[in-house]
């Protein structure tokens, strides 16, 4: 909690004008600064911004309120954030948390670092804009795509010329290390006499990526002519995370608030073309599916959003995607709904051959949330016949189990027995029986189930031959320190909030047969899914998410990240004195990890009862003489971390999430087994309470972060 006195005590010292300002262009009225209200969009200004009252106000829509209402309203701040963010403005400390000094100045620390990062990257954004002026060819290009300057303007559009060295001239020292950090610079052989570095983006329209508040935190180039590949964009950096960021959120804001919804498009050209035809609102993912942060990210703006997806097969899958990571926001005040264009078009093409008026109109008719739950289910499903309609309740059962309770999603459970031709109570009792199934089905191992739905555990829980594993996809989620492989979407189970959730797939999509076994997650490879009949442990999911365990990881998986049980087995090692810091339910959840964590852990655990925490050279030492030891962690992924991460914060930052992962498993089996014994009910609810607090306090913990 922030105590009231302080937030008091910190607005005198901010100003609000200043805040505003940065975001809405003012001029002075009188006493006051006046301009046009960001939150209904209007010709003529009627949004008052009072210094002396340190308050703005809008006579059109009504809106009012102080500094740090404007970034929790209009900026999309989370109320800690927003307070934080001012506090950092003038320089005071939130005195709201229990964080030790060193964890603070952690935290100062990677706020500094981002800082840095993104100045170099305004720095570049503006050398981009220049260029774009000093080139022919590439103005032309714009042109000929209908860009007016005033829209490049709008959104910072620039051009990487056609050098190696184009930003040599941007900044002071083309060897700041920094640069490559930025990914505006890539290195190679550095260290080495064949050291040499260039510009990652060469002869690339530019499109500055920028985030909420406004800072650029990453760039999409499109070639101007046949090259490859036709868009690239920047690397992940610790202040980019394509699962979190959508392009042109930032020039969007009041577009979306104006539209009553926001519109979400594949490519950055969509977004930038339909601002051109006075389609604002539009958004675009990073060349990434749509995830849950994504749509969380959303809702702070809006109640309503549109995702228009071209109507080809990949299209489809996109859709299915965000209709996965939608489904537990779908709440009752909300609206979602999905947007098919003909298969031959893009908005971009599709706007320019109807007009706007043409595209809002299809917008009015997009298929709703309902109907395209509906139509996923039933996809490879014959509705005329028993065997086809079975098969549909079976796929529709993770789908309206992911939705959050509600009238919703009552609604859904009556339209899917109506399309199951079941009697609303039986289809709610078969689906509960699937659920007990699925509680119950664990351990056996010898019953193969049905095809496709063993997962790729075998019976004793090794690797299936074909190596194959979910996809651990690294998820912006709640991982504020970054890249951990999933654990908290639900890809390897349940919907927490939902019992009776299992993995969201596109039945049916790729291959007939295996409707509901889900569906890859990603591009990186096949994701096999875990039906009704099997449901993993906990200790399985962890085993999964290992990701040495996927010997035959697909090529194209560049770089795995490492899972939140490989960095807290790495890190207790090297700190062996934070282990008297664990709580005993952190000590439990160790116990309960499989291999080859446990091996570490329970090596680890008696040497400390043996020798007191020891450093990290002689554990190094200890682990050489003992092959199994050694064994183990070199199981473990290894990512190449900076120091400045070896911190206890993201011990404990991913400690939570094994905890929250464990939560979540805990109420699948609770929920399943409620129906016949009340006791699980209570147990139940402790749980899901725990899992709630839990995972606030990861979010807000990621928000602290800044992202
Ligand atoms: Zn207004």
């Amino acid at each position: 909690m922030i105590p009231s006195g302080f937030i008091q005590d910190l607005l005198t010292r901010v100003d609000v004008v200043d805040v505003v300002g940065r975001h809405v262009e003012l001029k002075k009225a009188g006493i006051n600064h006046k301009g046009l209200c960001p939150f209904h969009g209007e010709k003529t200004p009627s949004f008052i911004v009072s210094p002396s009252r340190q308050t703005y106000h809008c006579f059109g829509c009504g809106v009012h309120g102080d500094a740090v209402r404007f970034l929790t309203e209009f900026v999309g701040l989370g109320f800690v954030e927003a307070v934080q963010e001012l506090a950092q403005q003038v320089g005071m400390t939130v005195p709201d948390d229990d964080r030790t000094q060193e964890e603070r100045q952690a935290q100062a620390q990677r706020r500094q670092e981002a800082t840095t990062l993104t100045d170099l990257m305004a720095r570049a954004a503006v050398h981009y804009r220049q260029q774009l002026k000093a080139s022919e060819v590439a103005v032309a290009y714009l042109k000929r795509r209908g860009l007016t300057g005033e829209v490049a303007k709008q959104f910072g559009i620039g051009y990487a010329a056609d050098s190696w060295h184009g930003l040599a001239s941007a900044f002071p020292s083309y060897d700041d290390p920094k640069l490559e950090e930025a990914g505006l610079v890539i290195g190679q052989d550095v260290g080495t006499p064949k050291e040499k570095r260039y510009d990652r983006f060469r002869h690339r329209i530019m499109f500055p990526i920028r985030s909420v508040k406004g800072e650029v935190i990453g760039f999409g180039g499109r070639v101007l002519d046949g090259g490859e590949p036709k868009y690239l964009n920047s690397p992940e950096t610790p202040v980019f995370i394509k699962g979190r960021e959508l392009y042109g959120l930032y020039e969007a804001r009041t577009a979306i608030r104006k539209a009553g919804y926001a519109l979400v498009v594949e490519g950055y050209m969509d977004v930038v073309a339909l601002a051109q035809w006075g389609l604002g609102h539009a958004v675009a993912t990073l060349g990434t599916a749509c995830t849950e942060d994504h749509v969380r990210k959303l809702m702070r703006f809006t109640d309503s959003i549109v995702f228009s997806f071209d109507g080809d097969a990949a299209g489809r899958k996109a859709a299915a995607r965000a209709l996965e990571a939608c489904l537990p926001h779908a709440s009752d005040t909300r609206s979602i709904r999905f947007l098919f264009l003909p298969p031959e078009h893009d908005p971009d093409s599709f706007v320019r051959e109807h007009g706007a008026p043409a595209f809002e109109e299809a917008v009015s008719r997009a298929v709703p949330l309902s109907r395209q739950m509906l139509n996923l289910a039933q996809q490879g499903c014959e509705m005329d016949a028993p065997e086809g309609r079975a098969r549909f309740a079976n796929q529709a059962f993770p789908l309206w189990s992911a939705l959050p309770e509600g009238a919703l999603q009552r609604q859904m459970l009556q339209a899917f027995a109506q399309e199951a031709s079941l009697p609303v109570q039986e289809l709610s009792s078969l689906w509960a029986a699937m659920a007990r199934a699925r509680g119950q089905g664990f351990g056996g191992g010898s019953r193969p189930g049905p095809a496709g739905l063993a997962g790729p555990l075998g019976p004793s829980g090794q690797r299936a031959p074909d190596g194959r594993t979910p996809d651990g996809r690294a998820y912006g989620g709640s991982g504020g320190s970054g890249g951990y492989a999933i654990s908290t979407d639900g890809s390897y189970g349940a919907d927490p909030a939902h019992p009776g959730g299992i993995p969201m797939g596109v039945p049916g999509a790729s291959h007939g047969g295996v409707g509901r076994a889900g569906m890859s997650h990603d591009r990186h490879g096949a994701s096999p899914g875990f039906g009704p009949k099997r449901r993993l442990s906990w200790a399985e999911r962890q085993a999964l998410a290992d990701p040495m365990r996927r010997g035959a990881a697909p090529p194209a998986l560049r770089r795995t990240p490492r899972s939140p049980a490989d960095w807290v087995t790495q890190l207790l090692l090297k700190q062996a004195q934070w282990w008297s810091r664990l709580s005993a339910d952190d000590l439990d959840l160790l116990h309960h990890l499989p291999a080859p964590h446990t091996t570490l852990l329970r090596w680890l655990e008696r040497d400390i009862e043996e020798h007191g925490p020891r450093p990290w050279a002689a554990i190094q030492l200890a682990m050489q003489d003992a092959p199994d030891l050694g064994r183990a962690w070199r199981q473990l992924q290894h990512q190449e971390t900076d120091e400045s991460e070896s911190h206890w914060e993201s011990l404990r930052h991913a400690l939570d999430q094994l905890h929250l992962d464990r939560l979540q498993l805990q109420q699948t089996e609770l929920a399943a087994r409620a129906s016949q014994d009340p006791s699980a009910l209570a147990e139940y609810q402790r749980v899901f309470e725990r899992w709630k607090h839990l995972k606030q306090a990861l979010a807000a913990a990621s928000a602290d972060g800044g992202g």
